[in-house]
């Protein structure tokens, strides 16, 4: 460890942002000076439990265990995931857990949730792979306008042309944390990009998002550029996914591919994606967790607004991959959402849903809004509130996230929707456009 310290200090590191997301989705962080690393890591840096109730505008609201200014908790470096930040690389980041002063893992701490909801999989034999596709608008730093950085159409080669040297030391800069880049090409919207990474395990798909997004933002920054994750940049345009890719392995084995199921599902991967959509709208109010996510899940903008599944439907909640390594795509979900509460959240659905033997519905081939009314699937909710009562009324995450977690996020699920759900759509987006 001291040896680490020594290395990252030699190599011109100054300090290390330690880092956890809230329940409002928006990454804290407490940093120290390197030479504080070692003492950080055996002793953890102290903070405050009411982070777990702010808002996304920095309000604080209040649940049954969480709240007030009284009590501390104490942050943890993970550094097996340490990373030296580009392109400033006199910073170096790890993603922290919470621990009591006691030194007993925080109940409401999220990244041990994912941990523990990890675990709990192992335990019943599986394994998960996950990855998060980025999707982000940059445009140029003039206070809020929305001027993209780019003006070629959507797809286009002229984007990449106009912004070469951005991506490309994009690129570099995530080689250099370590962090494997499969793709990057320009989306759909004005001045959208995506970029995905490989999977890897649930918690470390969650780290690799915060790292990713950081360095996004610190490259956008070196340009004079401003990045949004927003759900919605502009009211009324298409918006950023936060889309997971995941699939579910036992002993090696896909358990997505291969089998005697449609498109080759075993039984026990049919069940757990059935478990999946069952789920999915309580689901929503974590992966979509903002009154802003419900202007980006509409219907046509490929934000997989409804609850069914097809392989390669785009407008399909869940979206079944088959090309490749075979996995599943939750589609509603965007980036102003928690990780680490997706991946848990979505490994507890998987865990105890993967051996009930249940089956999928029918695919839906087809856009389903080109169906008949009375055809269609049913809409993923269609606004936080919705969201959140499908979420309380979830035995199986109010059970896995335990009381005091589920307790502030749900506390602060209401306070969003007490602040935002009111406002027109353009004032919902200028609150949320640059936050997350
Ligand atoms: N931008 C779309 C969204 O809001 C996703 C487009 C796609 O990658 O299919 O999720
Ligand atoms: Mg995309």
């Amino acid at each position: 460890m001291d040896a680490q310290a020594d290395e990252l200090r030699a190599s011109g590191v100054r300090a290390v942002a330690l880092t956890w997301v809230d329940n409002a989705g928006i990454t804290r962080v407490k940093a120290v000076p390197v030479e504080r690393l070692e003492a950080a890591t055996a002793r953890g840096v102290g903070m405050s439990p009411v982070f777990d109730v702010y808002g996304s505008d920095d309000s604080m609201t209040m649940s049954d265990h969480t709240g007030g200014p009284v009590g501390d908790l104490r942050l943890f470096p993970d550094l097996e995931r340490i990373a030296v930040l580009q392109p400033v690389p006199r910073w170096a980041w790890a993603p922290a857990d919470r621990r009591t002063q006691e030194g007993e893992p925080y109940a409401g701490c999220q990244r041990t949730f994912a941990r523990n909801m990890t675990a709990r999989a192992a335990g019943a034999g599986l394994s998960l792979q996950m990855a998060f596709e980025v999707e982000w608008f940059v445009g140029l730093d003039e206070g809020d306008a929305t001027t993209p950085a780019c003006r070629g159409p959507a797809y286009g080669m002229t984007r990449v042309v106009e912004l070469a040297d951005y991506l490309a030391d994009l690129l570099d800069a995530l080689t250099a944390e370590g962090v494997p880049v499969d793709q990057l090409h320009p989306e759909y919207a004005p001045g959208q990009m995506e970029l995905s990474v490989a999977a890897t395990g649930p918690v470390e798909a969650a780290d690799r998002l915060v790292l990713v997004k950081q360095t996004i933002r610190a490259v956008s920054q070196a340009y004079g550029l401003r990045p949004s994750f927003a759900p919605v940049v502009v009211a009324g345009g298409v918006g950023n996914g936060g889309h997971l890719h995941l699939s579910v392995w036992s002993e090696g084995t896909n358990l997505l591919a291969g089998g005697d199921g449609r498109h080759g599902l075993t039984t026990q991967g049919e069940s757990a994606l059935a478990g999946l959509l069952e789920h999915l709208p309580a689901l929503c109010a974590v992966g979509a967790p903002g009154v802003a996510s419900y202007l980006r899940l509409v219907p046509q903008r490929w934000a997989g607004a409804f609850r069914c599944w097809g392989r390669e439907n785009r407008e399909a909640g869940l979206r079944l991959v088959t090309a490749g390594s075979a996995n599943a795509e939750l589609k509603c979900f965007d980036l102003s959402a928690n990780p680490y509460l997706v991946v848990g959240a979505a490994t507890a659905v998987m865990c105890a849903t993967f051996d009930q033997g249940a089956r999928l519905p029918p695919e839906v081939t087809v856009d389903p809004a080109s169906l008949a009314p009375a055809d269609q699937p049913a809409r993923l909710p269609r606004s936080l509130a919705q969201a959140t009562d499908a979420l309380e009324r979830d035995e199986v995450l109010r059970d896995a996230m335990g009381e005091t977690l589920f307790d502030a996020f749900v506390a602060v699920r209401r306070a969003e929707v007490g602040r935002l759900g009111g406002m027109s759509d353009e004032d919902v987006v200028a609150a949320t456009r640059w936050i997350h």
